[in-house]
């Protein structure tokens, strides 16, 4: 599924998720500013983003991730347009890892990039000037796209989407993703451009909610570790069930690695 948001007259909000039941199952969003695309949805609307680019010309694509819901549709987006990426997203982009049967129906499987260029540490569009920051935590490699003057940060998957974060891959070190919501807590932000919420204007409400959540939850984590209990003793302490779904991610994403990680992971 395909659906475009105008916002604030500069910014194209570009949804694409995947129709199941006739709903969109997530959204994930990739944001059009003149010609320039930070981040490029997810496989299954390619031939929607096709036909969207057709009209709406694509020359630059900034990714900030592996993850195959924001750099989706760069396969049929590089004849036109440059592929920007860090060296490690650079890779996966012309080498996709083959998805879990879950992930190709919720998202869809990436096809190859020929070629990615490297990313700048700044770039233009019009008047509106970015830096790339490193955003780690979700995963080790994430940026996101500062452009100070106006306040505005486009931060990929670094907040959490629900407010009570219950999964975790075992990529993520969850204590990092906190240190990482804490330095965009320093930036003074007016909109945050999130990977899967949207636009969220003066997020610093937002944002806390969730630093203190998972805050709270490690400290009870520790907690009951202290009190000599394992970890699905802590599950069961805590209430937290896996969602119907946790089975078919082929462990992907579980409960199990949100709390090793908010027990054992350090801040590198
Ligand atoms: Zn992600």
């Amino acid at each position: 599924m395909f659906e475009i948001d105008l916002y604030d007259g500069l910014v194209t909000c570009v949804k694409t998720g995947s129709e199941m039941n006739g709903s969109v199952v997530m959204w994930t969003y990739a944001y059009l500013i003149e010609d320039t695309l930070i981040d490029a949805g997810c496989p299954n609307a390619s031939k929607e983003f096709q036909e969207f680019v057709a009209n709406n010309p694509v020359r630059q694509v900034y990714v900030t991730h592996t993850h195959e819901d924001h750099l989706g549709c760069c396969a049929v987006l590089a004849p036109e347009a440059e592929i920007y990426a860090t060296r490690l997203v650079a890779d996966f982009l012309k080498n996709p890892q083959v998805l879990p049967d879950f992930f190709v129906m919720v998202w869809g499987q990436p096809e190859p990039v020929q070629e990615v260029l490297p990313m700048p540490q700044r770039f233009e569009i019009g008047d509106l000037s970015f830096e790339w920051l490193p955003l780690p935590g979700h995963t080790d490699h994430m940026i996101g796209f500062y452009e100070k003057e106006r306040g505005w940060l486009f931060s990929a998957d670094a907040v959490p989407l629900p407010s009570r974060k219950q999964l975790a891959m075992p990529d993520e070190n969850v204590p990092e993703m906190i240190t990482t919501m804490e330095k965009i807590q320093k930036l003074d932000l007016n909109i945050l451009f999130d990977g899967h919420r949207g636009p969220v204007e003066d997020p610093s409400q937002y944002i806390q909610k969730r630093i203190d959540y998972l805050k709270d939850l490690q400290a009870s984590i520790k907690e009951l570790h202290n009190q000599g209990k394992d970890i699905p003793e802590i599950q069961e302490n805590l209430g937290i069930e896996a969602p119907w779904y946790v089975d078919m991610t082929e462990g992907r994403f579980t409960v199990d690695h949100l709390i090793k990680s908010l027990l054992l992971d350090e801040v590198p």
